[in-house]
């Protein structure tokens, strides 16, 4: 009995937390939590990436001493090739002094010093004696050409052992470079993911300090505290309609005038080149500084500012025919409006940018990208997955043309 509650008791402790993590953040707790979590997550990844710039040094490091000793090699060589080439005119000048006199022994005849010294002899003694003497002298060549011969063959011995080595070093050397390029990748995507976080725990701290400033427990629902407030907030005559109660024309599109120049759905990014899902509508000619307009009534839910991929981005909170909806204006050249500001469908929420916003890498010229997802990203739920599991295609509400077709009205 003992055991089986035992056993039950510890798979609550497995299943509870497993549970409660799957579940939208919807608390101010919650969301409190969540920006622990990321910043847990940004700090794991900045040590990481550190951990491998410190590679990339150690690697560089190693590298350079080889190179170093490439360039010493390359003396060595170069000192080797010498001596032997040295050693081969001594070689040459040792073998003609040993050839002539062998060839004066051999012949007896012409003007030679040895002959005229050996033929030079008083008395038979002294001619053995002579000729013992001429004789010595031919082997002490012979014994310094061997040893000439010797020197060079272990000097071409030692310059092939460099060339070797040389080439040894330079397939490391090439090895290595390859793997600081690996490392620099880990390195480049490491430090987008860190950015990535650290708009998260911005756009995060801004949402608490919002929630906690319209007076929401930190155990209450998140959408409730939200919809008290403008509710409240739309009696003060901000906008007709609030976010609780549907705005029955439902939604308008951003701009007064524009033409797509890219679907929602999967496609090949036109910067990176990357086959991913494009989170929304591109809608172009409009020039940088053209009014963005939220799409229906709502509330201000959620601000990034300058993201590396994406730049200003606005957040807004929408209650359309009683389903929750979050619509997204990004590549913004301004933003107009503050978190937790109450729109209406005519308030002007930013401007297009994207041409000139030289921080946002993820976009080619001026235009408005939308995107709409259902629920309340940053309040009913803040994962990022679940976020992208609830987008859909704006097209399907805005009545915005094919591409190519302008539209002059909202
Ligand atoms: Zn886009």
């Amino acid at each position: 009995m003992m055991k089986k509650l035992f056993i039950t008791f510890i798979l609550l402790l497995i299943i509870i937390p497993s549970t409660y993590k799957a579940k939208d953040a919807n608390t101010l707790g919650e969301l409190r939590s969540q920006l622990a979590s990321y910043k847990a997550k940004q700090s794991a990844t900045n040590s990481k990436k550190n951990q491998t710039q410190n590679e990339i040094n150690e690697n560089k490091n190693d590298v350079y001493k080889k190179q170093k000793e490439i360039e010493d090699n390359k003396v060595r060589i170069k000192e080797s090739k010498e001596e032997i080439e040295k050693l081969g005119v001594e070689i040459d000048e040792t073998k003609v002094k040993i050839e002539e006199i062998m060839r004066n022994y051999e012949k007896s005849s012409g003007d030679n010093i040895y002959l005229e010294y050996i033929f030079g002899a008083t008395s038979i003694s002294d001619f053995i004696i002579r000729y013992s003497i001429a004789s010595q002298l031919a082997s002490y060549n012979d014994d310094l050409l061997n040893d000439y011969k010797n020197k060079l063959d272990e000097t071409t011995k030692l310059k092939e052992e460099l060339q070797t080595r040389e080439g040894e070093l330079d397939k490391q050397i090439k090895e290595l470079q390859v793997a600081i390029g690996k490392l620099g990748e880990e390195v480049k995507q490491l430090s987008d993911e860190s950015l990535s976080y650290k708009d998260q725990i911005s756009s995060t701290e801004e949402l608490i300090n919002q929630y906690v400033k319209m007076g929401c427990g930190e155990n209450e629902a998140i959408d409730r505290c939200v919809s008290r407030h403008t509710s409240s907030s739309s009696s003060s005559g901000t906008y007709s309609g609030s976010v609780s109660t549907p705005s029955a024309s439902g939604f308008l599109r951003p701009l007064n005038r524009g033409v797509v120049t890219s679907y929602f759905g999967y496609r090949y990014h036109p910067v990176t080149g990357v086959y991913k899902l494009h989170s929304g509508v591109d809608i172009g000619g409009n020039s940088e500084g053209t009014n963005v307009y939220s799409i229906a009534p709502g509330m201000v839910g959620k601000i990034i500012r300058r993201a590396s991929c994406g730049g200003n981005q606005v957040f807004v909170y929408h209650t359309v025919n009683g389903t929750k909806y979050t619509s997204v204006y990004m590549h913004l050249y301004s933003i107009n409006v503050s978190v937790g500001q109450t729109v209406s469908a005519y308030t002007v929420v930013g401007t297009v940018g994207g041409g000139t916003t030289y921080y946002d890498s993820c976009s080619t010229g001026a235009h408005l990208h939308l995107s709409m997802a259902t629920g309340w990203y940053g309040s009913t739920y803040v994962d990022y997955s679940t976020y992208i599991a609830r987008l859909f295609d704006p097209r399907t509400f805005l009545g915005i043309p094919s591409m190519g077709v302008y539209f002059y009205s909202r």
